[in-house]
């Protein structure tokens, strides 16, 4: 009784991180409710999502290259301490940004380790990490994921991963609190996380 072109939205919606099939629904009844132009607006701008934006190839953060460039701003500004500070995800890095607290490079690890699943690394960039640490030969790697439970364990991984290429390891120090997120923290809390790193 739900026509199929409803239906067939509802399910990419539902494929959508946090999102259950009663939001998708609304979802999709929203989009109906829109004039043509406002749905083609939409359209348009996630096209351009995956045509105008590509991924650093050296920290993986989203960027808009203005002619074939594969690395970020970040990335290419000579001005940056040579220090590497991995982060979860996106939105963590720009977060850190923002707080304009930290002037080194970042790495994005694109996740936590997950002890549930049946390959608990998952989709983490634990080999494109070990080539960034080798090519980059760091002068310090900050591991700044979530105080989570999760976190925690995923950052003694890393460490001990990165062990063998004796370079100084860090992790933000106290002032986030246990179980916080970075991406919410507010700048006085993220640099004092920064100076306390430890
Ligand atoms: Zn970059």
């Amino acid at each position: 009784m739900v026509p199929k072109q409803i239906k067939k939205v509802i399910k990419i919606f539902s494929d959508f991180p946090t999102v259950g099939e009663r939001t998708a629904t609304r979802f999709a009844l929203y989009l109906l409710g829109l004039d043509e132009k406002s749905v083609k607006e939409i359209c348009d701008s996630l096209v351009s999502l995956k045509k105008e934006i590509k991924l650093c190839s050296f920290c993986f953060n989203p960027f808009t290259p203005l002619k074939d460039e594969n690395i970020c701003l970040i990335c290419r500004d000579k001005k940056r301490e040579q220090t590497l500070c991995v982060v979860e995800r996106e939105t963590d890095l720009w977060r850190m940004e923002e707080t304009k607290k930290y002037q080194g490079l970042y790495f994005i690890l694109g996740g936590e380790i997950d002890f549930l699943k049946e390959n608990p690394l998952g989709k983490l960039r634990v080999e494109e990490l070990k080539k960034r640490v080798e090519g980059l030969k760091p002068k310090e790697i900050i591991l700044a994921l979530n105080p989570t439970r999760d976190g925690i364990l995923t950052m003694d991984f890393i460490a001990k991963i990165l062990k063998p290429y004796e370079i100084k390891i860090t992790r933000l120090g106290r002032g986030l609190p246990t179980g916080g997120e970075i991406e919410y923290a507010d700048e006085e809390t993220i640099e004092k996380a920064l100076e306390g790193r430890r």
